[in-house]
């Protein structure tokens, strides 16, 4: 589902966090917590893009408004939220794989 080359990066990402950004002795659940406010800050950044598309904010947002931005953002999300995977051990394409067979069983697609 989703590529290994992808989730090398992300495994580039979360060491190069663990060795340049966070202290040495931040614990795992700290880490964790960090990466989950992360991904909250980037789903706020998202839903706010989507608002400017939707002519919901202030009118010099919405001038400054590009798709491209709505993209990245949409980028960040994914991102972030496989940082906190990586972060928690989580097999992400399991888990997807998982889950599209119970939607799929309940006749979701
Ligand atoms: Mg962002």
């Amino acid at each position: 589902m989703i590529k290994q080359e992808l989730l090398e990066i992300i495994k580039k990402i979360v060491s190069n966090l663990d060795n340049k950004f966070w202290e040495k002795d931040f614990p795992k659940d700290k880490k964790i917590l960090l990466s989950c406010v992360k991904l909250q800050e980037e789903t706020g950044e998202l839903a706010w893009e989507v608002l400017t598309q939707l002519w919901r904010a202030r009118q010099e947002k919405i001038d400054k408004f590009s798709n491209q931005n709505l993209e990245f953002e949409f980028a960040d999300v994914v991102l972030s939220l496989l940082v906190l995977a990586e972060k928690m051990d989580i097999d992400i394409n399991n888990a997807l794989k998982e889950k599209l067979d119970k939607i799929q069983k309940r006749g979701g697609f």
